[in-house]
């Protein structure tokens, strides 16, 4: 029989009156049943982390990092059994999949670390001007309330221990809702959470339906939304609460920048591996995937070659095959809605160079030349397999085709040049600049987000914990 996953309502396990049922994207086999809330359960969940936040809050850290530790440490003990549920929801190949559990485990971990050392408060003498001597000024942070998380299907566990560790470091309560298609990586965290002394209320994981989330949105006891996912649903979402304070972690298409000194065997040898791999990681369903690569004429036929090689030596296939690199995308709609950006796109006078295939929901590793500009794939974040190449006249035209586009999260540059990394540090309207590898690369801990259409405000732990609270001052008189 087919089993039911409960979902956790102020910390305990519970059922609904319906279910979701989660397939299989790469075999369509039917995985499990995830439970879903109704409207009644959804209310007591969020009347419980209201009416716990002040609680919550007071928490001494020792407390709360010590719950992170044990998730933390729980997931190192069931890393195996998670990443095959990984998997099997999400496609994802299951080296991937162990690669974001150890990811989420470092992530409950940083959160321990900062709730150790976060809000020591800052002292501020305020008898530089007349009027404030006698005075001092004390900062500290506290939780600004209820945090509502909403996750996306392409990292399931990572992405919603993104939104609930730094929320338990701050001791800030918290509705997580994972995504529809990959509901089961984020209830697995309530099995870990369970087991710690978290204050009943402080935090439920509800696979709540997207037709009953504008509701929840507006819901005024959730003045923090944190949310991953589409730009469509992301900005929909802030412009329907402007009071409240929303950070969103958007989409992109990535830039991989190869340049004219970048030219040795060695180096375009690792620039083309890095691009083949994380155009294609997962199915390229990444918001930092490489989608465009923009090369010196200096190194572009050099680089070209490598790099349709490279792609096509990608392992295509079963996600539970430890030699997969690319399985399938998260539904046959989604692979058909790549093929047909990549046909509209040749059929506009792209150069196919490889791929071009698709078979169910795989769609094969896909490079392309010569791509007009005014097509889909050039404009928009294709969330699959396929790279764009483009040819460019030094560093300044390059940085210039990277900001040519409405999204701004990560860059990569391959340069061996030290002047030319801080130029483009200067110069690219990102979020991230990574020199010497693929836009591809994310650190838990460091600043995480981007400009333009790609979101608003930061993740990576720390700077979720700032989002999630704000600065309070207290004047002391008379000293
Ligand atoms: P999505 O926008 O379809 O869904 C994201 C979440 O929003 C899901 O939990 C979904 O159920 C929920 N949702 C849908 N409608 C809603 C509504 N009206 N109100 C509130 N919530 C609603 O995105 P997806 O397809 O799950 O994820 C793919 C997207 O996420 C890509 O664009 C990708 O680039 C982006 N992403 C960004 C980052 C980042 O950190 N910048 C990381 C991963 C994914």
């Amino acid at each position: 029989m087919t089993s039911i996953h409960a979902f956790w309502l102020a910390g305990r396990q519970t059922t609904g009156e319906t279910t979701l049922d989660v397939h299989s994207p790469w075999d369509g086999r039917l995985v499990a049943r995830a439970a879903v809330p109704t409207d009644a359960q959804v209310e007591e969940a969020v009347a419980a982390a209201y009416a716990v936040r002040d609680e919550f809050a007071a928490t001494p850290a020792h407390a709360r990092a010590a719950a992170l530790d044990h998730v933390s440490r729980r997931l190192v003990e069931r890393t195996e059994e998670i990443a095959q549920l990984i998997s099997a929801e999400n496609g994802k190949p299951i080296k991937w999949a162990r690669g974001e559990v150890g990811r989420a485990v470092s992530v409950f971990r940083f959160a321990a670390e900062e709730a150790r050392r976060f809000n020591g408060g800052e002292a501020q003498r305020l008898d530089t001007d007349a009027g404030g001597q006698g005075r001092l000024a004390l900062t500290r942070r506290f939780p600004k309330g209820v945090v509502l998380g909403i996750a996306p299907f392409n990292f399931p566990l990572n992405l919603c221990a993104h939104k609930i560790a730094p929320a338990i470091a701050v001791g800030a309560p918290i509705i997580l809702k994972p995504a529809p298609a990959t509901p089961l990586s984020g209830l697995i965290l309530g099995e870990l959470l369970a087991e710690t002394e978290l204050p009943a209320g402080s935090w439920s994981i509800l696979p709540v339906a997207n037709g009953k989330m504008p509701a929840l949105v507006q819901d005024e006891r959730m003045p923090v939304i944190s949310f991953t996912g589409s730009d469509k649903v992301g900005y929909a979402i802030m412009d329907s609460v402007p009071r409240k304070h929303c950070t969103l972690e958007l989409g992109g298409n990535g830039a991989a920048v190869v340049l004219g000194d970048f030219s040795s065997d060695e180096d375009l040898d690792w620039a083309a591996s890095r691009i083949a791999t994380f155009s294609n990681y997962q199915g390229g369903q990444s918001c930092i995937s490489v989608q465009r690569v923009i090369a010196d004429a200096s190194v572009y036929d050099g680089l070209v070659s490598r790099v349709v090689k490279a792609v096509e030596a990608q392992v295509t296939g079963d996600p539970s095959d430890p030699a997969t690199e690319v399985g399938p995308l998260v539904n046959e709609e989604a692979a058909k809605r790549v093929e047909s950006w990549v046909d509209e796109a040749v059929a506009a006078g792209a150069k196919l160079l490889t791929g071009g295939k698709r078979d169910g929901a795989t769609y094969a590793p896909t490079v392309l030349a010569d791509v007009p500009a005014d097509v889909t794939i050039a404009c928009e974040e294709v969330f699959g397999p396929v790279l764009t190449l483009k040819k460019v006249d030094g560093e300044a035209e390059a940085f210039a085709a990277v900001n040519d586009s409405k999204y701004g999260l990560q860059a990569g540059v391959f340069t061996h040049d030290l002047q030319t990394a801080f130029r483009a540090h200067r110069a690219l309207e990102v979020g991230g600049v990574v020199i010497g590898d693929a836009p591809s690369y994310r650190a838990d801990q460091m600043p995480y987000g981007g400009v333009k259409q790609s979101g608003v405000g930061r993740e990576g732990v720390r700077f979720a914990m700032d989002d999630y609270t704000y600065e309070r001052v207290m004047v002391l008189t008379g000293l």
